[in-house]
């Protein structure tokens, strides 16, 4: 996981009278796990009786509104990789076949929009997210996502032009796929290991061609989250470890966000990270 010094610094200058020392020296690498860490045993929660004087509420809307909505989770269990096939197709998942009480969050796109807000919140929050990009996007807004990728985001294939590869050839898909793959290694300076094809809409030569270029697993969704609301695709409508969250870069991913985390909290479970669990 790369972070850059450029980011760190600005992000340490603005949130130094936000942070606790420790949450400033944890680092980047360290906020995927961090989300689970808080409060510990050893500093409890302020009540609003031990406060002489209160301080004033964030602004609905503003970032530290959003940092304080964040519920706090139980802390995540230590991650116990899903066994891959050593041969043959890779597997499809629309959630990990896992009974740990996680779930994970996924952003797609890239290229509609990218609410400002959104780095500094997931860096603050210690929000794990996987990004599901196409090429173009990344690359013309490298910056952004790489703010994201220094607060541990993880940047996986959502092809170059996001059509569906459904009924495609083998050289079509493959092109499509590695094509986005050689670009993102490229931007981001690792390979990607996961790959969700446009609209979920695959076929045997998806799996196929994925392989070939690097893909360990093709992902679709369990849940989508739209404009705040959670769309579950079950009558229970609740969260079931293993789950995964669809949103995208769209101009309400803020609440997009703070939905999903909410509705995970619900549920009992803790936010993860996709390749801790994917090796
Ligand atoms: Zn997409």
């Amino acid at each position: 996981m790369s972070a850059t010094p450029t980011r760190r610094i600005i992000a340490a200058t603005t949130l130094v009278a936000l942070l606790t020392l420790s949450a400033c020296a944890a680092g980047p690498a360290f906020h995927a796990r961090q989300i689970a860490a808080q409060p510990t045993p050893s500093t409890p929660a302020p009540t609003p009786s031990a406060s002489p004087s209160p301080t004033p509420r964030p602004t609905p809307g503003s970032l530290d509104w959003y940092v304080s909505q964040v519920p706090t989770f139980p802390e995540a269990p230590p991650p116990q990789p899903v066994p891959l096939p050593a041969t043959g197709p890779i597997p499809f998942w629309y959630r990990l076949p896992i009974d740990q009480k996680v779930a994970f969050i996924t952003i797609d796109d890239g290229g509609l929009a990218r609410p400002p807000a959104v780095p500094d919140f997931i860096w603050r929050a210690r929000i794990p997210v996987t990004m599901f990009l196409n090429s173009p996007a990344a690359e013309e807004y490298g910056d952004y996502f790489r703010q994201i990728q220094a607060s541990g985001g993880i940047v996986e294939n959502h092809t170059i032009r996001h059509t569906s590869l459904a009924g495609r050839s083998y050289d079509y898909q493959k092109q499509e796929i590695c094509g986005s793959a050689d670009k993102l290694e490229t931007l981001f300076g690792k390979r990607p290991t996961l790959f969700r094809p446009p609209f979920g809409e695959y076929d045997s030569t998806t799996l196929e061609a994925a392989r070939d270029c690097g893909a360990k697993a093709v992902l679709h969704w369990s849940e989508t989250v739209h404009e705040g609301k959670v769309r579950y695709q079950t009558p229970e409508k609740v969260i079931r470890p293993g789950d995964v969250l669809l949103m995208h870069f769209r101009p309400a991913l803020m609440d997009d966000l703070l939905a999903a985390l909410k509705a995970i909290h619900r549920a009992g479970l803790t936010p993860a990270l996709l390749q801790d669990y994917i090796r």
